[in-house]
């Protein structure tokens, strides 16, 4: 019996499983990730539970595939950092082969989560999917006829930066109006913020539900004032889900995805993010080009790199 290591680094949290060939995660470490403590306290973390759970694993760990939460360029192997220090142009395969002698495939989180939607999640029985993650910002990653689409800089399926409005808000890209400015959680809490002080009125419900502070308003406490059909929350979700319709029928115009799924907090919201949404594409679909592709929401939830971590370790073994 054999099994792989899948290994997810990410911004808050990091998560390490040895799973079998069916996808099965057969054991977990996870913790929340030290920022202020840089690349070094990650890869003493890394070292000592993979070490730990190799140890114990009981079979045979063949290789090793890894969720960056970074941009990571796959032909190279290299990954970098814009929020936490040191890791611009490491060599993290190559550390992997050093100190756990195991072959390691990197990818970044977005690509990642595809890759595991797609083998061990809501993809399954699918060729090709988008997977895009409504959180902080907005990752996307494809799969196009079984395969994980790179691009010629590894920046296919960055959906969260096309640019949608010409007045738009800086985004954290550099550029202006991107998709995530406009329908991300952090967009749609700062929306609800900014909606709270213009009309507290029509967020007092919203308000109440982020404990009486208009500023502690978030993309959560909107959707939950949404479900409870409250008018403001409502307004905020329909103008933010016709923002993500638009991005969406642009990326089904390209690709013509078998399915497309939405991870990432956000999409925790479940029906009250999926019907405001499928309202809008119902609106802006063209007759003539009347497409099958289906929405859906991510199975995986927070542990869909994890799980294409897994994949990317069983492309190696
Ligand atoms: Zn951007």
């Amino acid at each position: 019996m054999d099994s792989v290591l899948g290994i997810d680094i990410g911004g808050n949290n990091f998560r390490i499983g040895i799973f079998d060939r069916e996808g099965r995660r057969l054991d977990l470490s996870e913790g929340r990730t030290d920022s202020s403590g840089g690349r070094e306290w990650m890869l003493n973390e890394i070292h000592k539970r993979s070490q730990s759970l190799i140890g114990k694993a009981g079979r045979q760990v063949q290789a090793c595939g890894i969720s960056f939460g970074g941009p990571v360029n796959y032909e190279r192997q290299e990954v970098s950092s814009m929020h936490v220090s040191g890791w611009r142009g490491f060599d993290l395969a190559r550390w992997v082969k050093e100190k756990l002698q195991l072959d390691c495939l990197v990818d970044n989180d977005a690509n990642a989560g595809a890759l595991g939607e797609f083998r061990y999640g809501a993809g399954r029985g699918t060729h090709s999917i988008l997977y895009v993650t409504l959180s902080t910002g907005i990752g996307g990653g494809v799969v196009c006829e079984d395969k994980l689409l790179h691009g010629r800089d590894s920046l296919a399926g960055e959906l969260g930066h096309v640019p949608m409005s010409v007045a738009g808000a800086p985004c954290s890209c550099g550029g202006r109006g991107c998709l995530e400015t406009l329908c991300s959680g952090t967009a749609i809490g700062l929306r609800g913020r900014g909606l709270a002080k213009n009309n507290p009125e029509l967020m007092a419900r919203t308000i109440e539900l982020s404990s009486g502070d208009p500023q502690a308003i978030t993309a959560e406490t909107i959707f939950r004032a949404a479900a409870e059909g409250d008018k403001g929350a409502l307004f905020i979700v329909r103008e933010a889900t016709g923002w993500l319709a638009r991005g969406l029928l642009a990326a089904i115009r390209i690709l013509n995805p078998d399915r497309i799924i939405l991870g990432g907090g956000v999409a925790l919201a479940g029906k009250h993010l999926l019907d405001p949404l499928h309202e809008h594409l119902e609106a802006l679909n063209a007759p003539t080009l009347k497409y099958s592709t289906q929405i859906a929401v991510a199975e995986l939830g927070n542990y869909s790199p994890l799980y294409g971590a897994a994949a990317l370790g069983w492309e190696l073994a």
